[in-house]
């Protein structure tokens, strides 16, 4: 047995019953040892601690306990049967409490005065005393006192699996197993070098203390060394897909600026770029110059003017005789790009078409004869550019805006709509971590808008209960008469449910109440309504027609109404930090002063108060996301619900940061200094590499 050890399976370890294994794989997805031995404890409790039972309290997650049992009882009956036993040390007595098994305790645990057992469980408080439910429970023993490893590991497990002996107790029993196999065999992964340049402890003695540590130290070198193998192999396949691309997909050569870049830049641009645009721009041009297909990620926090951006690199790819297109994942957000880059390009030359999916076939069929002749040079439009109907003569450049919401094989259908692959431009308003990025986007390349447009104020985000709102309603009264307009958002979180709708309208109706025509003017737009409706209803407001809008979460993405200057946002506390970010970035695009005023109720949690706080201390994009990060972890994050990249068994991407940069540091050097990693010392490498990605092309193909 070699390599193979690793990947055998689960059900082929003796005193694993097929039972057993099959739970391991239904309720733990854990097919193989390997799965196994990478299935680490979630936390570790010290055994060799004990406490006194007078110092037992309900803070503690679990406490160690050493004593006799001086009563035993069965109280209740069927479902309240129950098996408590008296437990005592020098200190005091509380019960241990069975609920399952309550018949064999009965029978196996008796009062005797001349026996010690060592009791371990989490207390919990019942009627002013102390018990500790279901306990583990032995005889004192040198194995569980004086030989008790300092450190143990503990286990998520499942109900199904504890009820067959895969508690805790029992995973790292089948782990210790597996560990005294004769013929127990893990390779190292790394390369020689790798491992003395960052002293890492080797590959078989970390996985022995991650589940068996002898101490904290070793725990902690363990820990290091399994994380930056994790993000190493994770940073290594996405650099190889990126150097996969561009080896083998050539991408048409924009080599010039021409008449329609220079002309609009002198003569059109309606304000000074920032330097970031500058930058970012410069950026671009050079990729889609390289001859190199583009594959870049436009990260901007929402109102640093990405839009421009976009338009700026749409008109490199006209000037080298190409057609562009814009996808938006909503017909609101199509709509208003169509409008903001045609007034724009006005007087320029520049055919922009709009396709949406509520477009008249009429309308569609002129839209597809002008992209086939070439007479479209820029096509806006949501999911329905995805269509099979819909051909360029020579499709150049794909700019895709709010990546989240499309998948890959959408990206994928954009890549053939020309012999060659154009260029992709994916823009980004939901500011991610840097970690997250690298790690969600690490195939990509990255430019980032750093800095606002000038003179913008910053927007003032204040908490308030929901018993607040005569006041705020006042606030509200006095912005519509200086003129401004006013969002108040509902969350709603299904569109489909019924209550989260009833929210709405209830809301919509109070509003109307406090500002009734024909003084006010109040708009509802909402994910139940027909397209045309909300885009009328959408129009009014942004023409100025009424003063507030009633909606849902359908305007968080990049909607633009810059004489809208409050946000309010109902139930603020059911929405998560990135969503809140997004819609507060609705308002402050004018020159007024902008505010955002989050309702909730008095019932916060502590996330939820986080929340609100963050809110109101930081405008700042990526500060907001990291604190979310934090929060919710990276699986929770938005966009990052399709990507297997970040199902991690160990890293931590909110915590594990200088690591992760290590380790892509690290893959960045051995994939240039090794292309086709041949080298000896990097064997461990792609073993593990080709091991661990059956079904990816083998490395040594894509040299
Ligand atoms: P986002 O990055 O969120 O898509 P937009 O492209 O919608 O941002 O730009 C937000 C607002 O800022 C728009 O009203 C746009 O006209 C304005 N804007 C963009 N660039 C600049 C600039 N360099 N100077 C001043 N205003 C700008
Ligand atoms: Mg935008």
């Amino acid at each position: 047995m070699s390599a193979g050890f690793l990947y055998t399976p689960i059900e082929q370890l003796k005193g694993l019953w097929a039972l057993r294994a099959g739970l391991l794989k239904t309720e733990l997805r854990i097919f193989t040892f390997n799965d196994l031995l990478r299935f680490y404890p979630f936390r570790y409790v010290d055994r060799t601690k004990f406490y006194k039972v007078k110092e037992v309290n309900d803070t503690l997650a679990y406490v160690q306990l050493r004593g006799k049992i001086v009563g035993t009882q069965m109280l209740g009956e069927k479902r309240t049967l129950r098996f408590v036993a008296k437990f005592m040390d020098e200190t005091g007595k509380l019960d241990l409490v069975w609920f399952q098994g309550a018949k064999w305790f009965s029978e196996n645990i008796h009062p005797d005065m001349n026996k010690e057992y060592v009791v371990f469980g989490k207390p919990t408080e019942f009627n002013g005393k102390y018990n500790i439910a279901h306990p583990e429970i032995e005889p004192v023993s040198d194995e569980n006192t004086t030989l008790a490893p300092a450190l143990q590991g503990v286990y998520n497990s499942t109900a199904k699996l504890s009820a067959r002996g895969l508690d805790s107790k029992g995973i790292s029993k089948t782990i210790k197993s597996i560990i005294a196999l004769p013929y127990y065999r893990i390779d190292e992964c790394l390369s020689p070098e790798i491992i003395s340049q960052f002293q890492l402890m080797n590959r078989a003695e970390a996985i022995r203390q991650i589940h068996f540590p002898q101490n904290m130290e070793l725990l902690k070198k363990a820990e290091f060394r399994l994380k930056f193998e994790e993000l190493f192999f994770i940073q290594l396949k996405l650099l190889k897909q990126k150097s996969l691309r561009e080896t083998t997909t050539r991408g048409y050569a924009f080599s010039k600026v021409g008449d329609y870049f220079n002309n609009f830049y002198s003569n059109h641009l309606p304000f000074e770029l920032t330097n970031a645009q500058k930058r970012v721009t410069k950026e671009i041009r050079i990729d889609m110059g390289s001859g190199k297909q583009m594959n870049r990620l436009l990260q901007g926090d929402v109102g640093s003017g990405k839009t421009l951006v976009a338009l700026l690199s749409m008109l490199i790819a006209m000037d080298n005789g190409f057609q562009t297109c814009l996808m938006a994942p909503t017909e609101i957000l199509a709509n208003q790009h169509f409008q903001t880059i045609s007034e724009l390009v006005k007087g320029q030359d520049i055919n922009v078409g709009l396709l949406t999916g509520s477009k008249k076939t009429k309308h569609r069929r002129m839209i597809h004869e002008q992209l086939q002749s070439g007479e479209m040079h820029i096509l806006v439009g949501t999911h329905a550019l995805l269509e099979d109907v819909v051909i360029f003569k020579n499709l150049g450049l794909v700019v895709i805006d709010e990546q989240h919401r499309f998948g890959v094989a959408q990206r994928a259908k954009m890549w053939a709509k020309n012999t060659q692959p154009p260029h992709v431009l994916i823009m980004s308003a939901t500011p991610i971590p840097r970690t997250l990025a690298m790690t969600l986007y690490g195939d990509l390349d990255v430019s980032t808008i750093d800095e606002m447009p000038p003179g913008r104020k910053s927007i003032q985000t204040v908490h308030r209960f929901d018993n607040h709102r005569d006041r705020v309603f006042g606030f509200m009264r006095e912005q519509i008469a200086l003129g401004r307009q006013i969002y108040i958002v509902y969350p709603l979180i299904k569109e489909s449910e019924k209550m989260d709708y009833k929210d709405l309208m209830d809301g919509y109706e109070s509003i109307a109440r406090a500002f009734p025509m024909p003084q006010y003017q109040v708009s509802i737009v909402h994910g139940q309504m027909k397209p045309e409706a909300k885009d009328y209803e959408m129009q009014r407001f942004v023409k100025g027609e009424t003063h507030i809008m009633v909606a849902t979460t359908v305007i968080e993405v990049g909607v633009n109404v810059p004489n809208a200057s409050v946000m309010i946002i109902e139930s603020a506390e059911r929405f998560g930090l990135s969503q809140l970010h997004q819609l507060r970035g609705r308002v402050g695009r004018g020159a007024e002063q902008s505010y955002c005023i989050l309702m909730s109720s008095h019932k916060l949690s502590a996330d939820g108060r986080l929340r609100m706080d963050t809110m109101v201390r930081t405008n700042d994009g990526f500060e907001i996301a990291e604190v979310d990060l934090k929060l919710r972890g990276p699986g929770d994050l938005a966009g990052t619900t399709q990507s297997g990249v970040l199902d991690l068994s160990i890293a931590d991407l909110a915590k594990d940061s200088q690591i992760l940069y290590a380790a892509r540091n690290m893959a960045m050097e051995v994939i240039a200094d090794d292309p086709n990693l041949s080298k000896p010392e990097n064997f461990p490498i792609i073993n593990h590499y080709n091991q661990s990605n059956p079904n990816q092309t083998n490395w040594s193909r894509i040299s």
